[in-house]
């Protein structure tokens, strides 16, 4: 052991959220320049001190990263994470619990499950009969849902694969859906045709009455209607589709209903934002991130589902090299999810929801929904016009000097991550073509005054272009 080495990953970890603030947000580099001088510093010929290669790499990340733990990164869904996420995160870098069977590490898989049970009561699922899991992340828990829908629809798929199908599966989504589901539908073998996409309202939601009509046409050309997706707390601009009015349609045309809650599932926490997600308890399968709005380091997903049965028919597989089942309470891991090794993923939620408790982790997300309203008051005042409308704290706004052409957003950018001290973006919302500004709060840390730097740099640099 290198205590020398330990003693320099303390000293970083003590304290870091104080000295993250001192650092630029946003570090430019040349692509090739940095390649070059990695390949220079690192010949991997001779052993060196791991003490000194510590120090030199932590003084890398220093200086390498946009920083998403900053209090001033307004920007994609990338939390500040607890500190107790970093301790168990440790943790399971040492201990390297193998999660595949349930015999392998016993305590660490009913952690897990505690945790699962405590967020499938938040999102109003039944205590008994949900299959409920980590993922890598929402990519995965969106694939094992489609995978659960297929499953359920079509058993024979598990053998035949989707030529089992008489009819070709749909699955409706908008233009403000993750793409995932792309992905998704080409891994499956469904290919891209099968993602339906429906037109949204001019408040960047689902229009339900189009989904109806595009289910009713679809079904009349021979499609058959898989899944229909429901999205809290779209990517673009932190909108929730008409949960309950979705489900209505799902239900009476037999699709399956996936509600997308990677980020926008933490408004369960809060008794004052949680009526955003009225309906998901109809969901058949919901996925939800514990390393967006839960603030746990990457990467830790979720998936519940309501069909246990379809999860297992979907994954199932013996082999006389893994442990015997041990007469556990939950399935073994690798016989009903995608992954097989399987780190301890649930931990770096378990230990701050035990240290903080759900009232902690309430607050905490309801302080950051409280910064994004602070940010729309602000912005307003100094002349910004929001364009979308969201108790969440993604916040869509532009200016005249943009609609009028005098500025682009991507030169507003530009200036504003050379000054180094907020990150944020800039996206195109529903069917328009026009780019907007796009900020998220995403730093429990994030104070009023972090937010006023954010206006305060954009008059700044709007002032000088
Ligand atoms: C982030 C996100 C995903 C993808 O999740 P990853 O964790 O990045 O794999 C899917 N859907 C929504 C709504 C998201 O915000």
């Amino acid at each position: 052991m290198s205590d020398a080495a330990w003693g320099k990953v303390l000293a970083e970890i003590v304290g870091f959220s104080e000295r993250i603030r001192m650092l630029p947000v946003v570090h430019q580099h040349d692509p090739s320049a940095l390649r070059a001088e990695l390949a220079e510093s690192f010949t991997f010929g001779a052993p060196r001190d791991l003490a000194e290669l510590t120090e030199d790499v932590i003084a890398r990340l220093r200086g390498g990263l946009i920083h998403v733990t900053h209090p001033r990164y307004f920007g994609l869904f990338n939390p500040s994470v607890h500190e107790a996420s970093v301790i168990a995160d440790t943790l399971t870098a040492l201990y390297n619990p193998q999660l595949a069977a349930w015999s392998h590490a016993p305590v660490v898989q009913e952690m897990e499950q505690l945790v699962l049970r405590t967020l499938t009561a938040l999102i109003g699922f039944p205590e008994e009969g949900v299959h409920a899991a980590f993922t890598s992340g929402g990519a995965e828990a969106n694939l094992t849902a489609v995978l659960a829908a297929i499953a359920h629809r079509c058993p024979e798929s598990a053998e035949r694969g989707v030529s089992a199908f008489t009819e070709r599966p749909a699955i409706y989504v908008t233009d403000e859906s993750h793409h995932s589901f792309l992905k998704a539908a080409r891994m499956l073998g469904l290919g891209t045709g099968a993602i339906r996409v429906v037109r949204t309202t001019p408040r960047f939601v689902m229009d339900v009455d189009a989904l109806d009509t595009a289910m009713a046409e679809d079904a009349a050309s021979g499609w058959l209607p898989l899944m229909v997706v429901a999205t809290a707390g779209t990517t673009a601009a932190g909108m929730v589709d008409p949960i309950p009015a979705i489900a209505d349609v799902a239900a009476r045309r037999g699709a399956w209903l996936h509600v997308d809650a990677a980020w926008g599932g933490a408004a369960a926490f809060s008794a004052k934002l949680k009526p955003v997600l009225l309906g998901i308890e109809r969901a058949d399968s919901v996925t939800w991130d514990a390393h967006k709005w839960l603030s746990v380091p990457m990467g830790a997903g979720m998936i519940f589902c309501r069909h246990p049965e379809a999860v297992h028919r979907a994954f199932a597989v013996h082999t006389s090299y893994m442990p015997p089942e041990s007469g556990s309470l939950t399935a073994d891991p690798y016989a009903v999810t995608a992954q097989w090794s399987r780190r301890a993923i649930g931990l770096k939620l378990f230990l701050p929801l035990a240290q903080l408790g759900v009232a902690g982790f309430a607050e905490r997300i309801e302080h950051q929904a409280a910064m994004g309203d602070l940010l729309r008051v602000q912005l307003r005042a100094a002349g910004w016009s929001v364009v979308n409308d969201t108790m969440l704290p993604v916040v869509n706004f532009t200016h005249a000097d943009i609609t009028k052409g005098r500025i682009t957003t991507r030169a507003l950018l530009d200036a504003i991550y050379a000054r180094g001290n907020v990150w944020f973006s800039d996206v195109v919302v529903g069917s328009g073509t026009e780019r907007v500004l796009r900020a998220c709060i995403t730093s429990f840390h994030t104070t009023a005054e972090d937010v006023g730097v954010l206006v305060g740099e954009l008059e700044r640099v709007r002032g000088e272009s």
